[in-house]
């Protein structure tokens, strides 16, 4: 079914199906001889036989390429500009503090003025559980491998050595580097990597629409998978687990909002044992889900959060870590007796980075950013869940300003189309050619568009997916 170079630009995790895909008509492209950069989550493939797609500039909700040509983007770049593309504010913070204090470092008790008042800032905006301190990153991956680090310093402080494991869930993302690779539930991140590192354990991904036995309710299907996180507890040896991580929302993994009652049963369990609750926001924080934090949307009492992304809407690259009191409360005493808490990056707490941030979480609260998403996100889940019946969707599920489509035969989660059709890769290329670009990962497409995109620009963003939709119905016909 497939030709023509487009089709093959997507990012997916199935890489080697679409290998078999690009070969098909690549003629567009001959002559071609890639680019020199290792590319990130892009096949070697496709760097050598087809052009990037090069994005040059960004206003508002919509990119566009070295052709000028204007794309609604629907990702919001990689679920982080929440913002934008041309916020004024964020450019200004940046420059106002490049002018006065590009770098200093925060290693020895030395710091800066925007990295403490971030750090203030974030402790009071985050309400779920009452956190100590705000440890900084410049990724969402080096925030999830931090995490591991201030797990395993806390519980060999406490004297509790065999308490290190971590347990994930399939399908999960907490990032690239080598831990939060390990953390996360996906083979493609493990394979040919030697990961996952082993005291990473996965278990049940909580997909209902995929996984639920016959007759069984989201409720039941909860339970059962909380009763099987305590099965693997149990089998492991529960003196072994440290900590819990999951997304509120599952991002990359195909946008998978939990269960009914799943938070509380897991939470439940995972409290029993005396394991940590570790919750990763980079997607979900500041207003994605229509709540300022994921765990304000699913009650969830972390030890521990991660964000990143919206934390600045991606105009800086800045992570960070917030962390209870009782465990920053172990960490000072620890590292007491150590001479100090030797973990962090030169560019921890950068000014720059946190400016920006400072000025975004401004914006979020100036402009009541929740409320904002609040009342727009029924429009886009409305207006794209109406195509839930097409004969190729398997599903449509999200919830605030994040969303994702299955493609599947028969409306079944067991039924997917033969890969090499391309079913996903086919419709992310006629969005590109109407002038949208999407994530596509296999036969999932996935969105998340700005915080700020507007009513006419939601009804254009479901107008392409509906035109999207058609060509590619008339191609599986
Ligand atoms: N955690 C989640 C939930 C993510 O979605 C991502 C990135 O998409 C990460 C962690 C990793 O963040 P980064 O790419 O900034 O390292």
């Amino acid at each position: 079914l497939l030709q023509g170079p487009l089709l093959a630009r997507w990012n997916s995790t199935e890489a080697s199906m679409q290998k078999e895909v690009s070969a098909t008509d690549l003629k567009e492209c001959k002559g071609f001889k890639g680019h020199d950069m290792l590319a990130p989550f892009t096949a070697g493939w496709q760097t050598t036989d087809l052009h990037p797609l090069v994005i040059e500039k960004s206003e508002g909700s919509y990119v566009y390429d070295i052709n000028g040509k204007k794309y609604l983007d629907s990702l919001a770049g990689l679920w982080c500009t929440a913002l934008g593309g041309n916020e004024p504010r964020l450019v200004a913070a940046a420059a106002a503090q490049l002018n006065t204090l590009p770098f200093y470092h925060s290693f020895w008790n030395r710091t800066t003025k925007p990295s403490l008042n971030l750090a203030k800032e974030l402790l009071e905006t985050f309400t779920a559980t009452k956190m100590a301190k705000a440890f900084f990153t410049n990724s969402g991956s080096e925030a999830n491998d931090t995490q591991v680090k201030l797990v395993w310093y806390y519980n060999n402080a406490l004297g509790r050595p065999n308490k290190k494991k971590f347990i994930a869930r399939a399908k999960s993302y907490h990032g690239s580097t080598l831990i939060s690779a390990s953390l996360s539930g996906l083979p493609a991140l493990h394979q040919k990597f030697d990961l996952p590192a082993p005291f990473v354990l996965h278990t049940d991904c909580p997909h209902y629409w995929r996984y639920h036995l016959p007759g069984e309710t989201e409720e039941e299907f909860s339970t059962r998978l909380a009763n099987n996180l305590e099965n693997l507890i149990l089998k492991e040896g529960p003196e072994t687990i440290a900590a819990f991580i999951a997304e509120p929302v599952m991002g990359a993994g195909g946008v998978i909002p939990p269960p009914a009652t799943y938070f509380d049963k897991i939470q439940a369990v995972v409290k029993k044992y005396d394991i940590l609750f570790i919750a990763d926001e980079v997607i979900c924080a500041f207003g994605r889900l229509g709540t300022m934090f994921g765990c304000d949307k699913y009650s969830i009492k972390p030890d521990l959060v991660s964000i990143a992304k919206a934390l600045s809407s991606a105009y800086m690259p800045i992570g960070a870590v917030l962390v209870s009191h009782e465990i920053s409360d172990v960490i000072y005493s620890q590292s007491n007796k150590l001479g100090s808490f030797s973990h962090g990056f030169t560019y921890s707490g950068h000014p720059v980075s946190c400016a920006v941030a400072l000025e975004a979480l401004k914006i979020y609260k100036e402009r009541n950013i929740v409320e904002q998403v609040k009342s727009i996100s029924p429009r886009f889940q409305d207006g794209l869940k109406a195509f839930s019946d097409r004969p190729i969707i398997g599903e449509i599920r999200g919830t605030g300003l994040i969303l994702g489509t299955e493609f599947t035969d028969n409306k079944s989660p067991n039924d997917p189309f033969p890969p090499e059709w391309g079913i996903g890769a086919y419709f992310g290329a006629q969005c590109e050619k109407n002038g949208m670009l999407v994530r596509v990962a296999g036969d999932g497409i996935f969105m998340s568009p700005p915080f700020t995109i507007s009513p006419e620009e939601v009804d254009e963003l479901i107008s392409i997916y509906g035109k999207a939709l058609k060509a590619t119905e008339e191609r599986v016909k």
